[in-house]
This record gives structure tokens, sequence and C-alpha cells, in this order.
């Protein structure tokens, strides 16, 4: 039977970040199984590759704290592009509740070492952007050094390096059991042959709940839909833009190639592994695009290269990282409820440290045990998005 020191189910974003954190701290016997016969087939194909530390909670500021000069030094640090451009976030915010977050979250964020975010007042918004429809706007937060990263090529590049450097990875392989002796973790049954080994890391994105299950673990994982619509070229707002978030409703958007990337999160959308386009979503977010952008009335969209994914969401909205209570040797990297890509090279990074060293640094990782929610010790979220 072939045996790893490390097997890695899901070759996504965070499952190569898993393996390269591995193989560049030394355990190179590592090995990535993916079910489908090419990467980024699940969520990190479908993101919108946004990568932000303008967060409220210390745990996520901290994450991409990390992650974010990862990926502006990651074609030095790994010899591959990863397209990081650092545009900024701005959040615009319309009544005094979330003006008042964006200045509690900022003193947070400063407080961790985020000295580049600042407040900005709607002045300086209807400045900047006049093309923005900004009369309510209130004031906002930016953030410079957030901006977007090319997923599907950091997932290529964290994946390259670790082959490069003893790291192996085997595609259209899908894990279809987990075998557990004496409570602890022994090997992997998949459709191509069984491989012993010691420690497994799911890494199945909204898939990962059902991977756990194999081992007879529980994990507070749901897919929910989310739906991004790409405009055709247009040049009427500066691509020069960052992501920029109406807080009155969640409508956000950036530019991408020689267009703009629309989203918006729908609060009628039910967990599911729906990942069709629904087609009255388009009416949905124009009309939102429209509102606080005028221009985008007459922007043209072609439906058919609009797309959806998953997120995988957990009750509190933060990530679920580290060993299982319930079986040895099985590790999550997991729900990231929206924030896989920006959070890769932490998760990485973190994991890399618990499996190896048994601790990590990086964060208090209590905080994201995955024991916390038998605890009921969920992570008190004040977003107000
Ligand atoms: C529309 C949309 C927009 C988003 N925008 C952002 C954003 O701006 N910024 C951000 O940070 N995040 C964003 N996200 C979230 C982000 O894409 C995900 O959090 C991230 O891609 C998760 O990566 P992953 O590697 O865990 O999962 P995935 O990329 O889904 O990879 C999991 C892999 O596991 C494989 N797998 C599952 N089960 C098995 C099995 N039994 N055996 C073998 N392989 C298996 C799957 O085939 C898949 O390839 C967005 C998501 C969507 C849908």
């Amino acid at each position: 039977m072939r045996s790893a020191d490390v097997v890695i189910i899901g070759g996504g974003i965070v499952g190569a970040s898993v393996a390269y954190h591995l193989v560049a701290a030394g355990c190179a016997n590592v090995l990535i199984l993916e079910r489908e016969s090419s990467q980024g087939k699940g969520s990190t194909g479908k993101s919108m590759g946004g990568v932000r530390a303008q967060f409220a909670t210390p745990v996520n500021i901290q994450m991409s704290l990390y992650s974010i000069p990862f990926y502006a030094s990651f074609d030095e640090r790994l010899g591959f592009p990863c397209d990081y451009r650092a545009q900024g976030y701005l959040f615009l915010a319309t009544t005094p509740k979330h003006l008042d977050y964006l200045r509690a979250n900022q003193q947070t964020q400063k407080s961790l070492g985020l000295t580049q975010a600042r407040m900005v007042s709607g002045d300086d918004v209807r400045a900047l952007y006049p093309q923005l429809r900004a009369g309510d706007v209130l004031g906002g937060a930016f953030c410079p050094t957030d901006g977007f990263v090319d997923p599907y090529s950091a997932m290529v590049g964290f994946t390259q390096w670790a082959l490069e450097h003893g790291g192996h990875i085997q595609r259209g392989c899908e894990v279809t059991g987990i075998e557990v002796k004496s409570g602890r973790v022994a090997g992997v049954r998949t459709t191509k042959d069984d491989v012993a080994t010691p420690v497994i890391v799911n890494a199945a994105g909204a898939w990962a709940a059902a991977v756990a299950h194999m081992a007879g673990a529980t994990l507070p994982v749901e897919p929910l839909r989310r739906m991004l619509v790409p405009t055709e070229p247009f040049d009427e707002f500066p691509h020069s833009a960052p992501m920029i978030i109406d807080m009155s409703n969640g409508f956000h958007f950036r530019p991408e190639a020689r267009g703009f990337l629309l989203a918006w999160n729908d609060p009628e959308e039910t967990p599911g592994f729906k990942t069709d386009y629904e087609p009255s979503f388009t009416e949905k977010i124009l009309t939102r695009a429209a509102d606080r952008v005028p221009c985008f009335a007459d922007v043209p969209v072609n439906p058919k290269r609009a797309w959806a994914g998953l997120y995988e969401v957990t009750p509190d909205h933060h990530s679920i990282l580290g060993e299982s209570d319930e079986v040895k040797g099985l590790f999550f990297a997991n729900g990231f409820s929206g924030h896989g890509v920006m959070h890769a090279p932490a998760t990485g990074k973190i994991l890399s440290d618990l499996i190896l060293r048994g601790t990590t640094s990086l964060i208090d990782q209590r905080v994201l045990r995955p024991g916390r929610f038998a605890a009921g010790e969920l992570i008190h979220e004040t977003a107000v998005l």
C-alpha cells in the first residue's frame, strides 16, 4: 500500500497552500488527492479574488496580516505569479451605525499593526469617485494594501512549488473513505487505491462535512450559493478603483480585465449544493449597481458569462482550523465563509505549524478550534454587513 506522512483531501487553494507550507517546513512526503481531473473546479475557480485586512475580529485581521504580505511577495518566494493588485477596499457608510462600526474595526486593525487603513469623509468619497451616487455617504474606510489576487494562479503556484520540492498530487482521485483505528486516522480509501497515513487534512471546501463524516466526525460547514456578474468592457468608471462596498445593501464591485465584476449576496439564498446561475439574479444586481453607480445603468452585461459558486459557511462565519477532538490525526482547514482565498496563506502556515509542531504563534488557534461549537464558544461576530 502507498503511504504518505500527510494526505490532503482537496486540491483547491487551501489544500495547495497547506501542501506548500508543509513542504517548505521540511515535510516533503505530502500527497494531495483531488477528485477532479484538474484543480480549481471547486470554489477557488469561482472566487472574486478579493483580499482584505479590514475585518472586525482580531483573528481574521491577523490571518490577513500574514496572507496579504505573503501574496505581495508571492512571485519572489515561489517563482510564480499570483497577480496581487493593491488597489484597496473602500467601504461606504450611509448610516451612523455603519460609520461607528468601521471606526471601531479600524481601532482593532491599527492595534494589531494595520497602519495603512484610514477613515475617509463623505466629501473625500465624492471627490475621488464623482461617478458614484454618494449624496447619502457619511464616510468610509479605506485600506490601500487590500486588493485582489488571481486565485487560480495562486493555487497553481502553491501546487507547483510543492511538487518541485518533493510533494505529490493525484488528480482524478476521489477519497471515498477514511480508515480510523483506535480513535486515530490510519489511511484513506479512494477511487484508485488505498493510502496509509497518520495525518489527514480536510481541505474539501464546501464538501468538507461529508469528508469529516467519513471519519465519523462532525463538521458544521454548509454550502451556500454566491453569484458574480462580469460586465463587458466598460470605461466610464476608473479601472484603478478599489473594491467598493455599498454597506447600505451589500452591493460591491471591482475592476476586472476591461470591465467590472459585480457582486451582491442575496439574503434570500438558502443552503444547498446549487451551482447553477439563476437568471433572475442579473436584474436584481443591476438594479443595485445602477442605484449606487448611475453609469452602470447602461453597462453591457452578457448573462451567459455570469457564474455561481459555493461559499463554505460555518455558524459563526469564521473558519475551522485544527485537529478534530473526535479523531486524532484528522485536521480541518475548512469553513472560510467567503474568505478562503484571502486566508489561504495563513491557513497553510497555521496547519503546517499545528501538524509539525503542535502549536502556532500566528493566531490564538483556540479561537478557531473545531470544538468551539460543541463547547458553545462561537466567535462573537460584530459584522453588520
Ligand atoms: C462567488 C464567490 C466569490 C468569492 N469571493 C471571494 C473573495 O473575494 N475572497 C476570498 O477570499 N474568498 C472568496 N470566495 C471564497 C473562496 O473562493 C473559498 O473560500 C476558497 O476557494 C476555498 O478554497 P478551498 O480550497 O477550501 O475549496 P475548493 O476550492 O472548493 O477546493 C476543494 C476541493 O476539494 C475537492 N474535493 C471535495 N471532496 C473531495 C473528495 N472526497 N476527494 C477528493 N477531493 C475532494 C473538490 O473537488 C475541490 O477541488 C468566494 C467564493 C465564491 C463562490
